[in-house]
């Protein structure tokens, strides 16, 4: 049965660099069972020495399934899908693409709206991520989405 899902929350990595197995082995770190999120959006810099690579800006790599309950998001997680962007305040043009295409996409998926999609300060008074205006994202979504 598919886990039942109404809301996808956006993150941001705090981290100038990275990608989907660098973020695992952080959360290993932090003891859980591996990555907390169930997509990453990359800004071409896999590594703190990586030169950019424009092939990889943008590109979305997978973490947990989705079917699987997250761990990015305290109280929110049974019901809701966490993608992350790789960086901390400044995140790519393809980065943003990227997100609104793939936003869309689980949107149509699990019938909601744009209006399901918060960022992680939405929901947690304590965090600023993922540093973006999310009404301008949703915004953004009911308009691509019309
Ligand atoms: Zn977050």
């Amino acid at each position: 049965m598919e886990r039942q899902v109404d809301m996808v929350v956006v993150h941001c990595s705090d981290s100038k660099w990275g990608d989907a197995a660098v973020i695992d082995q952080w959360h290993k770190e932090r003891n859980w069972s591996g990555i907390g999120y169930h997509g990453v959006f990359l800004n071409g810099h896999r590594t703190s020495r990586a030169e950019y690579n424009p092939d990889e800006d943008g590109v979305l790599e997978s973490g947990r399934p989705i079917d699987t309950v997250g761990a990015h998001c305290r109280g929110h997680n049974r019901r809701s899908v966490g993608l992350c962007l790789i960086g901390k305040e400044e995140f790519t043009e393809a980065q943003m693409e990227g997100l609104l295409h793939n936003l869309e996409e689980l949107l149509r998926h699990f019938g909601l709206d744009a209006d399901a999609v918060y960022g992680h300060y939405e929901l947690d008074d304590h965090k600023t991520c993922p540093n973006l205006d999310m009404d301008e994202i949703r915004e953004k979504l009911w308009e691509q989405m019309a």
